[in-house]
């Protein structure tokens, strides 16, 4: 009688056992599909240079978490990723703990480490605001919109464009402390500036009028500094052609991916800086 008692107390762990390992396993298994599923999804690097970082995200991450701290661009990372990119999008994926571990911790680090090289040494709007005279500036998102000159392309960045479309109006300040890197003229850019930031992201000016004194290929400068001023040259091959197009700044964001330069959407980013224009940015005014 005890024996059997016994016999049956073991088959009865053995059943617990394995019933057990089975649920670990299936759920081991669930979690690894909807991880692969995830990754499948993230791993789109389309939507990471859309950068729709939305300016109420932005504040309330950097009011909790301080402004470019490691926790802030740990929780910003989790939430885009949990949302692929588009706040807008309220259906949670997955925990934000499941996102760095496993297959999705690869995502994870290189986005984050993304974030950071691009917003890190940002400090100001870029163009400085008409104390005296009252005209504004304004922009939409033209990311990805269509543009013909030089081929059929894609608008890989954003202009801002002015009340009064008046060339050498505006004063460009740069965004960023940096070393500048390219100046001179390009047929779809005309006279524009490339400032690589400390961080490694590249700031890109373009239809300047003129450039600031002293403005030159490896000239260092200050976030605020006063690099040139807005006007309307470009969209060809002649150097100094303005008048073919308003005069706006076409601001551009990139940084290198995979040994390339790759553009990312400034729209976000100058929607946020664009009601916090810091007290230095207006220096040279
Ligand atoms: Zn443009």
């Amino acid at each position: 009688m005890w024996g059997l008692m016994k016999i049956n107390k073991n088959k009865w762990k053995q059943g617990m056992r394995f019933a057990c390992i089975l649920f670990i396993n299936i759920v081991v298994c669930i979690m690894e599909i909807a991880m692969i599923q995830t990754g499948q999804k993230i791993s789109n690097i389309d939507n990471f240079r859309n950068f729709q970082i939305e300016s109420s995200l932005w504040s309330s991450l950097e009011k909790e978490y301080g402004r470019k701290t490691p926790e802030f661009y740990d929780k910003l990372t989790i939430c885009m990723l949990q949302s692929n990119f588009n706040p807008e999008n309220h259906k949670k994926a997955m925990p934000g703990f499941m996102y760095k571990i496993g297959l999705l911790g690869r995502y994870y680090k290189k986005y984050r480490n993304m974030y950071r090289t691009i917003l890190d040494d940002i400090e100001c709007f870029p163009v400085a605001e008409d104390r005296k005279g009252g005209e504004k500036t304004a922009f939409d998102d033209s990311w990805g919109g269509t543009r013909t000159f030089g081929g059929k392309r894609k608008h890989e960045g954003t202009d801002i464009m002015t009340s009064n479309n008046k060339r050498g109006y505006f004063p460009i300040v740069s965004v960023s402390d940096g070393v500048v890197e390219k100046k001179g003229w390009l047929p779809q850019g005309g006279y524009r500036l490339g400032i690589r930031s400390p961080k490694g992201a590249y700031f890109y000016y373009a239809h300047l009028d003129s450039y600031a004194e002293g403005i030159e290929e490896g000239t260092k400068v200050r976030k605020g500094d006063y690099i040139g001023l807005m006007g309307d040259t470009g969209y060809s091959e002649i150097e100094g052609t303005v008048g073919n197009f308003d005069v706006h700044l076409h601001m551009g964001v990139y940084l290198d991916y995979k040994g390339k330069e790759m553009s990312v959407n400034p729209y976000y980013i100058l929607k946020y800086y664009e009601n916090k224009k810091l007290k230095f940015c207006f220096k040279n005014e």
